[in-house]
């Protein structure tokens, strides 16, 4: 995991583990580069004895400058994952089918007839949930954001399937929406909260937060108390690890209810 600060990344745990279950002489490493150092690291990854690594702020948007892109990463502006491939430095962007595999997870066939998607936020995040949305036949996404200008600059990148929206608009959006996604950070621990009230939503709606500390937000509790179908972030952030591990290792490794203890274990201690 390259990053600055680099710290507080749960990635080495989730990493490690999968690396001793299925027996690979590897590790996973963190690796504190300052952003002037960026384009240095990566350009001397395997001289390092890496084949790829996890990129993480301030370093996403030069990790997909510097490197070859996917089409994931391309439609996000941003990679998370590079990887060597034939001695080309390749990168993609796994937030996108972490978003979409946790949702298959735990709210299978959610994408079946939806009709009205609410996604709140327009930063980073925001960008990989609408292009997991609209990879899986979205055809309108509308975007709620306290700053209305970067969720017009959304619509721009990603067409008109994405619909923004400013904060004070949000009651009639959440009328009938059928799925509701946090990208923000609001409910997150140390963050103001998230004052939303989910009652409107469609009877058999889904919410998904990407907020994963706390483990159960405001949000996803309000969600279950209303025997909505809720899928968390800590989901998100194990499933998104799994195609690195792949691409680096040659293993589709599972995403197992102890690996998710022990990261729920983790996340309770700090
Ligand atoms: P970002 O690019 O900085 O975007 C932050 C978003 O939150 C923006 O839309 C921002 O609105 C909004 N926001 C922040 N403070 C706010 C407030 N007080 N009131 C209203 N809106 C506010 O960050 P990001 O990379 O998208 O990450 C967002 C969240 O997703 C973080 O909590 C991060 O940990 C989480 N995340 C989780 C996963 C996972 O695997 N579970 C993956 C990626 C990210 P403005 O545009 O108005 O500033």
């Amino acid at each position: 995991m390259v990053g600055w600060p680099v710290g507080h990344s749960r990635s080495p745990l989730i990493h490690k583990y999968w690396i001793a279950r299925y027996g690979i002489a590897g590790d996973y490493r963190r690796e504190a580069v300052a952003l002037q150092d960026f384009p240095a690291f990566i350009a001397n990854l395997r001289a390092r004895g890496y084949v790829g690594a996890n990129v993480t702020i301030p370093h996403k948007e030069a990790a997909l400058r510097l490197s070859e892109p996917d089409n994931r990463a391309l439609a996000v502006g941003a990679a998370n994952t590079l990887w060597l491939e034939q001695g080309r430095l390749r990168s993609t962007n796994t937030d996108v089918e972490g978003f979409i595999d946790n949702l298959d997870a735990h709210a299978p066939g959610w994408d079946k007839a939806l009709e009205k998607m609410v996604v709140l936020g327009a930063g980073g995040a925001a960008r990989a949930v609408i292009a997991g949305l609209l990879g899986r036949g979205a055809r309108r996404v509308q975007v709620a954001n306290r700053t209305p200008e970067r969720a017009q600059i959304l619509r721009e990148r990603f067409g008109a399937a994405v619909q923004p929206a400013g904060w004070d608009e949000l009651m009639p959006l959440l009328d009938g929406a059928d799925l509701l996604v946090n990208t923000t950070s609001l409910g997150m621990t140390g963050q103001p909260k998230l004052e939303i009230d989910i009652r409107l939503l469609a009877p058999r709606a889904v919410v998904a937060d990407l907020v994963y500390a706390p483990l159960e937000t405001e949000l996803l509790r309000q969600a279950r108390a209303r025997d909505l179908r809720a899928a968390d972030g800590l989901g998100m952030l194990l499933h998104q690890a799994v195609r690195g591990f792949l691409l680096w290792f040659g293993i589709t490794p599972e995403v197992t209810p102890e690996l998710r203890a022990l990261v729920e274990r983790d996340l309770a201690e700090r």
